[in-house]
């Protein structure tokens, strides 16, 4: 589903490459945490998925097309089969619960009828049914991220990526926001999610990539937080 093929990426004005050849194969429906000190690479990482940056070397591909060779008209199709989530959730403040989802959805064209019947079904899929009508500030940060993964996955995306999901969270509520993108996961949605969050990958043990100064230093199935060895 997502390919890094020999990938280095140097940004204009930087010396140091904020990756530098790396290879990494995620499957289609496969969870990985992506875990590193602050400034190794892991935005990076997700931003090549995006097409926001490009590699200096190597390739990127995700479902089977190099992004190097999608035309710039297409960037907008491939965004919108990716789902983001932020450490900062991104809520539209003057939109309640529902909005917020289904503006996803308005923005894309489709029918009114369609939007009445999948939003509510992905609010009770994060665990908020009943708050349909909060507005974001009535809502914990724990519920605020719920809607933000709401909002990112009403359009059935093929893959998801949550950068720091649970950093604005504190830890017993993080849990909850794991399990919701754990069941998102279990719906054959790909996942990738860096994190510094050491009791979060510890408690999932799912796929570990790390990446220290740009490079991939571990790269381990059911793996935790801190090197095992
Ligand atoms: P992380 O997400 O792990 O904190 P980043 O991918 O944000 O790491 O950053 C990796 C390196 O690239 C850092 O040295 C950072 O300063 C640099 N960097 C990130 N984004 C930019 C940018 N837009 N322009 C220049 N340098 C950048
Ligand atoms: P209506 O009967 O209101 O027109 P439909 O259920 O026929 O609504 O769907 C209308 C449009 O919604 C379709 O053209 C399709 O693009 C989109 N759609 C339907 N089901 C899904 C789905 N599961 N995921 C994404 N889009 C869908």
């Amino acid at each position: 589903m997502i390919h890094f093929d020999n990938v280095t990426k140097v940004y204009p004005s930087q010396n140091r490459p904020a990756l530098q050849h790396v290879n990494v194969a995620i499957e289609k429906g496969e969870f990985l945490f992506l875990v590193g000190p602050s400034g190794s690479g892991k935005s990076t990482f997700l931003r090549l998925i995006l097409k926001e940056e490009r590699p200096s070397q190597g390739h990127v591909h995700v479902a089977g097309k190099d992004l190097s060779r999608l035309t710039n008209w297409k960037v907008p199709h491939l965004r919108r089969r990716i789902g983001c989530v932020f450490q900062d959730f991104r809520l539209l403040p003057n939109k309640n619960v529902f909005e917020n989802v289904a503006f996803a959805l308005e923005v894309i064209g489709k029918p009114r009828r369609f939007i009445g019947k999948v939003v509510p079904e992905v609010i009770d899929l994060v665990g908020l049914e009943g708050k349909a009508h909060r507005m974001p500030d009535e809502l914990s940060g724990g519920e605020q991220q719920r809607v933000a993964i709401a909002r990112a996955f009403v359009n059935r995306p093929m893959i998801l990526l949550a950068d720091e999901p649970t950093g604005n969270i504190d830890p017993a509520t993080s849990i909850g926001i794991m399990k919701v993108l754990d069941r998102i996961n279990r719906t054959g949605t790909t996942v990738v999610m860096a994190t510094h969050d050491a009791a979060i990958v510890d408690a999932f043990r799912k796929r570990v990539v790390e990446l220290e100064d740009g490079r991939v230093v571990r790269d381990q199935s059911r793996g935790v937080y801190g090197q095992a060895y």
